[in-house]
């Protein structure tokens, strides 16, 4: 695990001298709780019921980006042709059914430790998530209480493109202010961290579900984590170095 290589190899390529980290950017799905396989399954019942082939492991790839984001592409592959409103909009009431009825996703292990971290390092956490279910918004308040402020979110009711475009990132900076290079982003999906890497956000990856670390780094991620619980062990280390390291 190279985080010295990998903050100069940033710093170098977007032509900053330092960062100097004031706020995280998390996405949520895959990072703060272990809501993938649950999303996943509804989605793969969803799709199956409209007659449509689809594999339950393809949906990790379409992590990230607005279900109905998902549902246009699923259409578009079948039929070659663009999915109406309508059709978005009932096929993704479909999917949030069937996520409901999995029940509360836990908490993805080492989160809690991250947040904290985050906090005690004087760092403002944001969240940024395709996700635009109400429930799992209360449950993240619940999960983690006094660490997000309903003021320092993205969720998917606030973007036009959503990810793998870089408009929710760039709209999770303007929640603090911060400039690209006074922030990092965590995330797990390819998408995700395709949408940070092109807002220009030195990026984070944990692979928290069945996608390997290549395919994270070949999207832009600058550093790869095999789990939270990593993360959290090098929390410290890591800000220490991106605020202090200097490129001349
Ligand atoms: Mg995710």
């Amino acid at each position: 695990m190279q985080i010295k290589e990998s903050i100069t190899a940033y710093l170098k390529r977007n032509g900053y001298n330092k960062l100097d980290v004031r706020t995280i950017l998390f996405d949520m799905d895959g990072v703060l709780f272990d809501s993938m396989p649950f999303h996943a399954q509804s989605w793969e019942k969803c799709i199956s019921e409209l007659g449509i082939a689809c594999t339950r492991e393809e949906f990790y790839l379409y992590e990230g980006q607005t279900g109905f984001n998902t549902i246009a592409y699923i259409i578009k592959r079948e039929f070659n042709r663009e999915a109406t409103e309508e059709e978005k909009k009932d096929i993704y009431k479909k999917k949030s059914q069937y996520f409901e009825k999995c029940g509360e996703a836990p908490v993805m292990k080492g989160a809690p430790e991250v947040l904290f971290k985050t906090l005690k390092a004087g760092l403002t956490p944001v969240l940024v998530t395709g996700s635009g279910q109400r429930s799992l918004l209360d449950k993240l308040m619940h999960a983690f209480p006094s660490t997000f402020s309903e003021d320092k979110m993205i969720t998917a009711h606030d973007v036009k493109y959503g990810k793998p475009h870089p408009e929710p990132y760039l709209k999770g900076l303007e929640k603090t202010g911060a400039k690209a290079n006074e922030a990092f982003v965590v995330e797990n999906a390819p998408l995700g961290v395709r949408s940070a890497h092109s807002a220009g956000v030195f990026t984070v990856a944990v692979t928290t579900g069945p996608i390997d670390k290549d395919v994270l780094y070949k999207e832009g991620a600058d550093i790869v984590f095999s789990s939270m619980d990593e993360l959290a062990e090098n929390m410290e280390q890591m800000i220490e170095l991106m605020n202090t390291l200097e490129v001349l």
